[in-house]
């Protein structure tokens, strides 16, 4: 692809690109610890001739968790021509692997210069949103009326997205999410998740002198997992023509070995491409947990109890090909000469909420590949042609 890339138009303004870029990745920011991002894009944007009144940096409020410093910053553009409002968004935040990253050029790559990430993931997307944002208004290019958002908190959740109420932003009928790597795919569909819990209360008693006066809440936990796993619910779940994953990824309890464990807590999740399947993975993991603790009684035939707790984390979304935000995604695509091709994910995106709410918000590249690892870059040929398609979106009639 990258000869096939080499070939397409570059941005005009590259360099400025670039530069926002680079700026971008070095500015801390990790999740809800936006704050100095957001003070940048609004210095761009108030230099290029945003007006004051375009911009809203939106307060923290639930369901973002009490410790974040903001919401997301909303900026609107009133249409120079009229249409239906498009929408542009790409997350702020980092993860912690990012932090002190510190960006350099490598042939056509960004890297990060010491051990850490780097951060494209999302700094590559705010960054094309910022360029694109500051051409339209120095150009004084004409478009629809636009809302770029930026939003937090993605990486631990989603929050920000999870938070866009769509008359908040100007009711877009199509938006383009900006946090992936290839220019020429669109991420059409992404999977959905539940978080789920499970509460194990056993009954306590010393375990030397009087074992069999307690029923023990890991022993609940491992006969329930080890049940999960035999009926094929654990790990890749494959179901008749449905199929899924779960994990129980964290356990806490016990207090000592000499004590009969009466409390444990394991905390898992489900996902799946289907809505119903990921709650009957979640069922699978509730049944085993009620049945184990029947099964596990002390002497006088008494057993401990479950309290399931399961909370839907994303749904999964399908966009169709035949969607106008599909097809307009194409035209623009094909007049750039890039081969796209629709593709689902199996993980969760901003786009996930956004298409729950009612936004059809297909997932686009700007060249950031490998993130969350060491090794993670930015393609700054991918990048250049991420910025001209995100261009000619928010600007074509
Ligand atoms: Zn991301």
């Amino acid at each position: 692809m990258k000869t096939n890339l080499k070939k397409q138009l570059r941005l005009p303004d590259e360099a400025r690109a670039r530069q926002h870029l680079l700026a971008l990745l070095n500015i801390p920011g990790l999740s809800g610890e936006e704050m100095l991002v957001a003070d940048h894009l609004e210095k761009v944007l108030l230099a290029a001739g945003c007006q004051p009144a375009w911009l809203r940096r939106l307060p923290a409020r639930p369901p973002l968790p009490a410790k974040f410093g903001m919401g997301n910053l909303v900026v609107q553009l009133p249409g120079t021509f009229a249409g239906p409002s498009r929408m542009f968004l790409a997350h702020m935040d980092t993860v912690p692997l990012c932090r002190g990253a510190q960006p350099v050029i490598k042939n056509d790559r960004v890297v990060a210069r010491g051990h850490t990430a780097l951060g494209g993931d999302n700094r590559a997307g705010v960054a094309a949103l910022l360029t694109v944002a500051e051409t339209i208004l120095k150009n004084k290019l004409p478009h629809p009326p636009l809302t770029f958002l930026f939003t937090v908190g993605e990486e631990v959740g989603l929050y920000g997205a999870k938070s866009v109420k769509a008359a908040d932003v100007g009711k877009p009928a199509m938006a383009f999410n900006f946090d992936s790597g290839r220019p020429d795919e669109i991420i059409t569909g992404a999977i959905g998740a539940q978080r789920w819990r499970a509460e194990l209360h056993g009954i306590s008693s010393h375990a030397g002198m009087h074992p069999e006066r307690g029923a023990s809440a890991l022993l609940i936990a491992s006969r329930a997992l080890a049940e999960v796993a035999d009926r094929g619910w654990f790990g890749k779940v494959r179901q008749g023509k449905r199929s899924g994953t779960s994990n129980a990824g964290v356990i806490h309890g016990g207090d000592a070995t000499n004590q009969v464990t009466h409390h444990v807590v394991v905390h898992g999740e489900s996902r799946s491409h289907h809505p119903a399947f990921i709650k009957q993975i979640s069922a699978a993991y509730r049944t085993a947990f009620e049945r184990a603790a029947k099964q596990v009684r002390n002497c006088e035939g008494e057993h401990g109890r479950v309290e399931f707790h399961c909370d839907n984390d994303y749904q999964p979304f399908h966009i169709p090909e035949r969607a106008p935000v599909v097809r307009f995604t194409r035209q623009i695509a094909d007049r750039l000469g890039l081969e796209t091709r629709c593709v689902a994910i199996n993980g969760g995106l901003d786009a996930n909420p956004l298409n729950a709410a009612g936004i059809p918000t297909v997932t686009l590249g700007v060249g950031a590949h490998h993130p969350h690892a060491y090794d993670e870059y930015v393609d700054l040929i991918q990048f250049a042609t991420g910025c001209r398609l995100t261009l000619e979106l928010a600007t074509t009639k």
